[in-house]
């Protein structure tokens, strides 16, 4: 944090922890009750060469990879998760990842 907390009008450090426990537990319970959709996001055909080896021995690997956006529409909160395909070759040389929705490359989220 680049400013001390007293600077910024926050809270003793102890009185935080204990808010920042409770405000958690809020956000938990705000999270779980957020209407979800699922978007699946496909590896292109076109990408599933390797340019490693040029052979096309490529898998999924494991879920993928998977992302979560928030969007408050017409006065609701709705998550989107993403799954974003991850493929691999068996040359072990290459791996692709389907492209996610825009947003990722802009606002990545962190899970
Ligand atoms: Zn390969």
């Amino acid at each position: 944090m680049p400013y001390p907390r007293e600077a910024m009008g926050r809270p003793s450090r102890s009185s935080a922890r204990e808010e920042s426990a409770e405000s958690r537990e809020r956000h938990a319970a705000l999270r779980a009750s957020i209407a979800t959709e699922e978007v699946e996001h496909h590896v292109p055909h076109a990408d599933k060469d390797c340019p490693k080896c040029g052979g096309r021995e490529i898998s999924k690997v494991g879920w993928g990879k998977t992302s979560e956006i928030y969007d408050y529409i017409a006065g609701r909160l709705v998550k989107g998760t993403h799954m974003r395909e991850v493929m691999a070759c068996s040359c072990g040389e290459h791996s692709v990842t389907a492209d996610g929705p825009p947003r990722l490359s802009i606002h990545p989220v962190m899970a």
